[in-house]
């Protein structure tokens, strides 16, 4: 088997010139401590190679603005933010990561005596908030084909539609989703969340951020931790109208993106080949793993996001708490689907470890 994976190794470095890309990383001045090189993490569905160049140059310079509070950057933002997707600045609210726009919407929208409609499994934070919260969450288990079954996703205050999915890394199809937020009373708010946006490239998956402008309770939540590879920094925000982003903003603190979060999400939002070359990156390191798992006989969900869930035909938390001791972290149980492991697609070098990893502990 070494020798299979010494052979595919070399292959695959070929096949999509491994080195060149890794050479492309640009070398962080300001690393953040990483887990030591014998761990890998593939926990999280981050970005490993980092944001782009211009984002790197914007946040070191920003470290100058230490001193002032981020008035002047926090006031330009959402005009940018606005003007990439044909909105105004005040149907623009910047969240310290997508996390707390998912926590406003749960204070704005739930509460005592309401109830919080998601899917099962999906993406648990806002339903801790909305817990907190004292709301009641009812989920939803997913179709068969791993979609939101929104024709069940009714009653609700507030309804969070995750697209593409986590953890299943699939999505609910553009034309359900569309008809769904027609159909909805008004009385109902729904957040859909596209962190993942950018790696879907199914025919059959849109954003919902146009359909804004025509639906009051509908919110967009969008994030620079995933495709921008700026998860360390904390950058997100929600695409709605004025009034709803109003009744979001009530629940937040004052200033909360910092000069460095802001600096680096305006130049990533300008970097759109990053964005290309890390979807590039991304399609082609799924490829070789799903080629790989294949080879096991082990099959993944189709993927639509820069993680996959492999079906291991075995509960995965004893699998999950083997693959650490080999020093590959992968992501956590999800309790609706005990024999799904969700794996973060790395780096070249970083899938080898754990297809050799996987290989060994199943
Ligand atoms: N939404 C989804 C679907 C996620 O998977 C994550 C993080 O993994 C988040 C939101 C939170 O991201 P952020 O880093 O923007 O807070």
């Amino acid at each position: 088997m070494q020798d299979n994976l010494s052979f595919s190794r070399r292959t695959f470095a070929r096949a999509i010139g491994a080195g060149a890309i890794l050479a492309a990383v640009p070398k962080l001045t300001l690393a953040k401590p990483q887990p030591s090189a014998a761990q890998v993490r593939l926990s999280a569905n981050e970005n490993p190679y980092g944001p782009s160049p211009a984002a790197m140059r914007a946040m070191t310079e920003a470290l100058r603005a230490a001193p002032r509070y981020p008035d002047e950057l926090d006031d330009e933002l959402p005009i940018v933010i606005g003007n990439f997707h044909g909105f105004n600045a005040n149907q623009v609210l910047l969240g310290d990561g997508s996390s707390d726009i998912l926590r406003l919407a749960a204070a704005a929208f739930t509460g005592p005596g309401k109830k919080l409609i998601t899917a099962d499994p999906t993406f648990e934070s806002i339903g801790m908030h909305a817990v907190n919260y004292g709301a009641e969450v009812v989920k939803v288990p997913l179709t068969a084909s791993h979609a939101h079954d929104l024709a069940k996703m009714t009653g609700g205050a507030l309804v969070y539609i995750c697209n593409p999915n986590n953890p299943t890394a699939t999505i609910t199809p553009k034309g359900a989703v569309r008809s769904y937020i027609e159909s909805l009373p008004s009385s109902t708010y729904v957040i859909v969340d596209e962190a993942y946006f950018h790696y879907a490239t199914s025919p059959d998956y849109e954003s919902v951020i146009p359909l804004v402008a025509a639906h009051p309770n509908l919110i967009v939540a969008r994030t620079f931790s995933k495709v921008y590879a700026m998860a360390g920094i904390r950058a997100g925000y929600a695409v709605a109208q004025a009034a709803t982003i109003e009744k979001l903003r009530k629940q937040q603190q004052w200033d909360q993106m910092n000069v460095i979060a802001l600096a680096g999400a305006k130049a990533s939002l300008a970097d759109a080949d990053h964005v290309l070359l890390a979807r590039k990156r991304n399609s082609e390191t799924k490829a070789w793993l799903a080629n790989e798992l294949q080879k096991s006989q082990y099959e993944m969900l189709p993927s639509e996001a820069n993680f996959v869930m492999i079906d291991t035909r075995q509960n995965v938390k004893p699998l999950i708490a083997k693959l650490r001791a080999e020093g590959v972290h992968v992501g956590r149980l999800f309790p609706a689907m005990p024999n799904h492991l969700r794996v973060t697609i790395g780096t070249p070098e970083e899938m080898e470890r754990f297809v050799g990893a996987f290989r060994k502990v199943v």
